[in-house]
């Protein structure tokens, strides 16, 4: 069990945001919880049926993603070093 298995997508805070990282080819995009709550019975998912339905978006890769929780909360504070 970990936060995929517990968390459903109607369980996500406003400041939580999902990124979804090909395993093949590494390409991240962003996923907006209101993106999978827009879908029909999207709110119902678990976070690790999400992950196991996205599917990469590169032509030609059609690679399985990793699903990331990130607070947007935390980046917001983070000053970074990396000029
Ligand atoms: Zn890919």
């Amino acid at each position: 069990m970990n936060w995929k298995t517990d968390l459903r997508a109607s369980d996500l805070d406003a400041d939580m945001r999902l990124e979804l990282t090909c395993r093949l080819c590494g390409a991240v995009r962003s996923l907006p919880a209101e993106a999978i709550l827009a879908r029909r019975g999207g709110a119902m998912l678990y976070l690790d049926q999400v992950e196991a339905r996205a599917r990469c978006r590169q032509r030609g890769c059609n690679g399985p993603m990793r699903l990331a929780l990130l607070r947007t909360g935390d980046a917001s504070g983070f000053v970074g070093g990396i000029a």
